[in-house]
């Protein structure tokens, strides 16, 4: 599922290339995405120029003339598409269609159709409901650690789990939160609640380190994402614990292990990420280790 810095990516290719160009015509596939696509869209967007391309979390935001904004997730296997003409045949599964006046089409391609795309007035943006759960955007808003701390108090979900919540900071997922903690050091399993300011404060520094350094790869590929040109993103060969399981720690040389937290895939390095008794979460029965008696 596409995170921040592949949306990112998406993001700059499409400023690269639709910006400025004018919708000709708009066709859709008459398939319904996470909502339906409203009938209206295509007459809704013919003749509009593309006046900017933003995002926020997972979020983009195409800015078209007249004070409308197309807001787009990508959900599981969403993805745009950009060719300046049009290859002679069309891949299936695309669920808009876009005509620019010079020739050029941006796609809009989702086989398992869980992403969105929605027609909105400027105005009401901030307060559609996707966009006004979600917290601040790390790249936008570096998070820090004292705000970070504040808004774990008292919480007893693992720091794995508030990483990924939404409305904490928009844009981590699986992968990224994984990384952030194997960075800084601290072990997944903790409860939010019991972290110290030396340690949000190393989470807090990891965020937008590791985002960016993702950004600068292209992003990751696991299954299904792609840039607008097609091509995977490169920064699955610098993870340093994500789908590693068994693999050697980048950093110390212990095998990375893989837990299951709110049935989400959590990997981390036993070692480097030294699991402090107080304040984990458990995340499986209590077993007694065997050890050698001496
Ligand atoms: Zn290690």
């Amino acid at each position: 599922m596409p995170e921040l810095p592949e949306v990112e990516t998406v993001r700059r290719s499409l400023e690269a290339t639709v910006l400025g160009r004018r919708i000709r015509s708009v066709r859709l596939s008459g398939a319904r995405l996470r909502t339906a696509l409203p009938a209206t869209l295509p007459r809704r967007l013919r003749g509009r120029a593309i006046t900017g391309v933003e995002r926020h979390g997972k979020y983009l935001l195409v800015r078209l003339e007249g004070g409308l904004t197309l807001l787009s997730h990508l959900g599981m296997s969403g993805r745009w598409l950009f060719h300046r003409s049009p290859p002679a045949d069309r891949p299936d599964h695309v669920h808009v269609a876009i005509d620019f006046a010079d020739g050029a089409v941006l796609w809009f391609q989702d086989p398992r159709r869980f992403g969105l795309v929605r027609l909105l007035a400027d105005a009401a943006v901030a307060r559609d409901p996707a966009l006004a759960r979600l917290g601040p955007d790390p790249m936008h808003e570096p998070p820090a650690a004292d705000a970070l701390r504040a808004a774990a108090h008292g919480s007893r979900t693992s720091v794995k789990s508030f990483l990924l919540d939404q409305r904490r900071v928009a844009g981590i997922g699986n992968i990224y939160a994984s990384e952030i903690l194997h960075r800084a050091g601290v072990d997944p399993r903790r409860r939010a609640g019991t972290l110290r300011i030396s340690e949000w404060a190393a989470i807090a520094a990891q965020i937008p380190a590791v985002l960016e350094e993702a950004i600068s790869s292209f992003g990751t590929t696991f299954r299904s994402y792609r840039t607008l040109w097609n091509e995977p993103g490169s920064y699955g060969e610098r993870l340093r614990v994500y789908d590693r399981a068994g693999e050697e720690c980048r950093r110390c040389g212990t095998p990375i292990r893989r837990i299951v937290q709110g049935q989400r895939s959590t990997y981390f390095c036993p070692s480097c990420q030294g699991r402090r008794r107080a304040g984990a979460v458990p995340t499986r029965p209590r077993h007694h280790r065997s050890r050698t008696r001496t």
